[in-house]
């Protein structure tokens, strides 16, 4: 294929293409088919696909999803995976049908990320966004791809640590711009175009462990963009050596409200035993959002070592998080988001009943694409399906308005089915589920969930 990348022959459309070009095409048309043709269930579900927490079915389910922007019809579970734990074993508990909100009432999905009396507000219509995920984890066009879904639907996406290529400027109004500890691609005019600067303390996947990007990856555009040397892994600290009390977090904060005094600061942690403290201790240091990361998250690039089996599950951290603020009696001063194991529009549902604001979605983005959670992430070239890669041939198998399209349909879907469970529940707003715990029921023995009736 490499020798012949140079001969250029006539294209169905008539156009010259050169023999990598068709290559790429027929590649990609039957990836695609793939996408749309296995979750029909016409040739059964694929083998060895997804684990307990992404089943098979749930993977197929948001590829469906992501083609039609409606959840399946056909059968497939996609609410809840087969862990026997957290998320998959809550369940609504539905009130009845006289209680149900006829379908001309509206329901607000509106989610206000500052609840300070200062400061600039911003408001996105669906209580979630997009997680952090760099530039050189995943590549450029999967950044473009996020970026227009969030423009789409007005709501955020977060660089990462690796800041962003010119090319993703242009949404800047809707990019998070991540700071953490490598400071990797932090310059002053990414904060100062950020409207939300989110600092990135931990990762609940790998708490204590920091971040590697491998040499395979760091190629010389993304080297260039964290002043880097091309082909070198590069690994961020743990943790920020100038944090260790609340004061140093408040300089932290204090420099970025210098730069720029318009931004609204997001502190991301992970899910220690003394979470609660800690979100206490962002708010009064000036952090707008708490942004809570448990421990089911990460792509395939987090050692499977750390992954579940050090940070707590972030659903014993959200209520622990949500009463200690009421206590503090500040909770309706901070916005507290949810990441860390968030699949589908049902466990953002529980993760608001449990006490959090809203979520943040990352996983369920890459199976929007195509993701088949085989763990390959930071192997040789990167993901086969062209995601977590920075390969230019591997890249070329996502284009940014289809990325963008998947994902918009992921989000539309999912904001199409928290209306409906609110309107089961009988409430007309997102925010009126907040640490709900009364309408969630354990079910101990794993089985279907109860639909929004
Ligand atoms: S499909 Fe790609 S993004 Fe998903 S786990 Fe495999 S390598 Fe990673």
């Amino acid at each position: 294929m490499r020798e012949s990348k140079g001969m250029r022959t006539e294209g169905m459309n008539g156009k010259e293409q050169t023999a990598e070009q068709i290559v790429t095409r027929k590649h990609t048309s039957c990836l695609r088919r793939g996408f749309q043709v296995w979750p029909e269930l016409e040739y059964g579900k694929p083998p060895a696909l997804g684990d307990f927490r992404w089943t098979d079915d749930l993977i197929l389910s948001t590829w469906k999803q992501a083609e039609t922007g409606r959840p399946p019809e056909n059968g497939l579970e996609y609410r809840v995976g087969r862990s026997g734990g957290g998320f998959d074993l809550l369940d609504f508990k539905f009130p009845g049908k006289e209680k149900r909100l006829p379908g001309d009432v509206p329901v607000d999905l509106r989610l206000g990320l500052n609840r300070r009396k200062r400061d600039r507000k911003i408001e996105i219509p669906i209580p979630f966004y997009g997680a952090g995920m760099s530039y050189g984890s995943i590549s450029e066009r999967i950044m473009l791809s996020r970026a227009r879904a969030a423009q789409e639907w007005k709501t955020f996406t977060s660089t990462g640590e690796g800041g962003y290529p010119e090319s993703v400027a242009a949404y800047k109004d809707h990019v998070i711009t991540q700071v953490a500890t490598g400071m990797f691609g932090v310059r002053e005019e990414t904060i100062q175009y950020a409207p939300i600067v989110e600092f990135k303390y931990a990762q609940g996947a790998k708490p204590g462990l920091g971040g590697h990007l491998l040499g395979d990856k760091a190629t010389s555009a993304v080297a260039q963009m964290r002043e880097s040397v091309p082909w070198v892994s590069l690994f961020s600290p743990f943790p920020f050596h100038s944090v260790y009390s609340v004061e140093d977090h408040k300089k932290h904060i204090d420099w970025v409200r210098t730069v720029n005094p318009r931004a609204l600061i997001s502190v991301k942690v992970s899910t220690p035993t003394d979470i609660d403290m800690v979100a206490v201790g962002s708010y009064y240091a000036g952090a707008h959002i708490v942004h809570v990361d448990g421990a089911y998250g990460g792509t395939g690039a987090a050692p499977e070592i750390a992954k579940k089996n050090i940070a707590m599950p972030v659903e014993f951290a959200i209520p622990r998080v949500h009463r200690y603020l009421e206590q503090e009696g500040i909770r309706d001063d901070v916005v507290v988001m949810a990441s860390g194991g968030i699949r589908t529009a049902w466990d953002v549902a529980k993760a608001i009943a449990l006490g959090a604001d809203g979520a943040v979605l990352g996983t369920a983005e890459l199976v929007a694409l195509g993701c088949t959670r085989c763990s390959n992430c930071e192997r040789g070239r990167g993901c086969p399906f062209g995601l977590t890669t920075t390969d230019p041939e591997l890249a070329q198998l996502v284009e940014p308005e289809w990325g963008a399209m998947r994902i918009g349909n992921l989000y539309r879907s999912f904001a199409w089915q928290l209306k409906e469970i609110l309107r089961g529940l009988g409430l007309e707003s997102i925010a009126a589920l907040r640490g709900r715990r009364d309408l969630l029921v354990y079910r101990r023995a794993a089985g279907k969930a109860g639909g929004a009736s």
